[in-house]
């Protein structure tokens, strides 16, 4: 007998199902694209531990407090502390479990990461080759296949679950098993929703995480799951906790999604930089070489629309690389007029008129810290990285957006990971792991390494063992 339906095959879903039969469960996973995988062909795969092998192997000591201290510096505290702490206890034997499946990581991991806000210790791993999800997928697969072959794990592609099923069970209303858009149903006595968060469902994340869209989620992510249990009372945690992920190119076309694997490289200890960000006035608004990009993101958030320009010269883009992940200055340059949000100019004021942005404000703004270069000194916002005037024509500006990878707000759980309702009571039956329940349940409003995928196999794994039995 099905002891457990898992509805979506993400990281968490997969985890939830390969733990579930480990411990000796049946399992109807259910998916509602034609593959399984979720958001991992899409994701950088970073994952993140204290004190596993890898980290062991380079003399490098760690341990679950003090991965906890650094979440909660990078976070200010605004995570949920009871499921952080239940992620970051499962964290390590996640790692060991990939990594014993054959999980190839970088010879150069576990190190720190300098894209979100830097942890105090090496302790993000990846894939030699960008982007790390799939690799992650590969293993999965290869830890589910036993689970296949055995009948443990029925994996059914191409179902599309529309509604929980909710009935009386002891005097209580329970969740009971699932409704498929055709309408077949399925019945178990406890059900995971792993569906994933809404990145890829601009009302959905217009009305819970409030901000302009523009996204790099996978396509798959529009919340069913949110939805499919709010319809039945749950409540939903993190809303107000949203934060952009700091800069990317405008989409092309009519597609929602942007493109993030070429995306400006605005990590500044990575790459210091020589442009300058000014808003749709002209104006900078921040010290573009500030090391901390969560600072960035919270500035950005008070720019209108959160939308920035970075502008420099021919001289900065010989010199500076790579401006953008994966072009070449001579591409770079190419692309200028022919895709949206790349613009170059013989003069700073026709630049600014192909950017849509405020002529006279960047005129004025590039003058004044040209000055402030040749000073030595940018009194305005005390940036420090002064390499050169903005004086060579050709003029640059790329247009850069808000990103969104993942949302922030879900479906609310208790520390065993049950859905509750929003007065604070267990839907029997019902289970959320991963995405759904939103990414501000361990990250809080903030951007922690690693902190979305390696929670989501974590918690699957704990949900998926306790269901069992086991
Ligand atoms: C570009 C990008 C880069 C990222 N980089 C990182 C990173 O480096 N490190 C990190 O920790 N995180 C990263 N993330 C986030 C991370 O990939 C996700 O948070 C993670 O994949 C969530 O796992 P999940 O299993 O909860 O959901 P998903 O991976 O989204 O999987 C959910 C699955 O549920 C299925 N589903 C949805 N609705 C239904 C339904 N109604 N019926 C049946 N099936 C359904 C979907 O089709 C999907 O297969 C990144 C994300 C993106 C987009």
């Amino acid at each position: 007998m099905v002891k457990l339906i898992v509805v979506g095959a993400g990281p968490g879903g997969l985890a939830c199902a390969i733990a579930a039969a480990g411990a000796g469960a049946d399992v109807l996973l259910l998916e509602k694209a034609g593959r399984i995988g979720g958001a991992l062909p899409y994701s950088g795969g970073h994952l993140s531990a204290a004190g596993f092998s890898a980290q062991r192997e380079k003399g490098i000591e760690d341990d679950v407090a003090a991965h906890w201290a650094d979440i909660r510096r990078i976070s200010r505290g605004t995570g949920r502390e009871d499921l952080t702490l239940l992620s970051l206890a499962e964290q390590p034997a996640v790692l060991e479990w990939l990594l014993d499946a054959g999980y190839a990581i970088d010879p150069a991991t576990p190190r720190i990461v300098h894209g979100h806000e830097q942890y105090g210790t090496p302790r993000t791993v990846h894939a030699p080759e960008p982007p790390g999800g799939p690799e992650i997928l590969r293993v999965l697969e290869l830890l589910l296949e036993p689970h296949v072959k055995s009948g443990k794990v029925d994996v059914r592609c191409g179902v599309k679950v529309a509604e929980l099923l909710v009935e009386t069970v002891g005097g209580e209303q329970a969740v009971v098993g699932v409704a498929a858009e055709d309408g077949r149903v399925f019945r178990a006595p406890s059900v995971v929703l792993a569906t994933g968060g809404f990145g890829y469902n601009p009302e959905l994340f217009a009305e819970l995480d409030g901000a302009p869209l523009t996204t790099s989620a996978a396509p798959t992510s529009t919340g069913d799951g949110i939805e499919m249990g709010r319809r039945i009372g749950a409540g939903v945690q993190g809303r107000g906790k949203y934060i952009p992920t700091f800069g990317g190119l405008p989409p092309q076309g009519d597609d929602l999604r942007v493109d993030w694997r070429h995306r400006p490289h605005l990590v500044a200890p990575e790459r210091p930089p020589w442009e300058i960000y000014v808003d749709r006035n002209g104006r900078r608004w921040v010290a573009e070489d500030d090391p901390s990009i969560d600072l960035k993101e919270r500035m950005l958030t008070a720019v209108d629309r959160m939308t920035f320009w970075m502008v420099f010269d021919a001289r900065a883009l010989r010199e500076s690389r790579p401006m953008v992940h994966g072009w070449t200055p001579e591409e770079l340059d190419a692309r200028c007029g022919a895709r949206r949000g790349l613009h170059k100019a013989a003069t700073l004021a026709e630049l600014a008129a192909k950017a849509g942005i405020s002529s006279d404000g960047l005129v004025g703004t590039v003058a004044r810290y040209n000055a402030a270069v040749a000073a030595g000194r940018d009194d305005d916002f005390a940036r420090e990285h002064l390499p050169a005037p903005i004086v060579e024509a050709p003029f640059y500006a790329i247009e850069n957006h808000p990103v969104t990878l993942i949302t922030f707000a879900g479906l609310d759980v208790d520390a065993e990971l049950r859905v509750r309702r929003g007065d604070g009571t267990v839907i029997p039956g019902l289970y959320a792991v991963g995405e759904v329940i939103g990414s501000a349940a361990v990250n809080g409003n903030s951007f922690c390494s690693g902190m979305c995928l390696t929670p989501a196999m974590a918690f699957g794994r704990i949900v998926g063992r306790a269901l069992s039995g086991a």
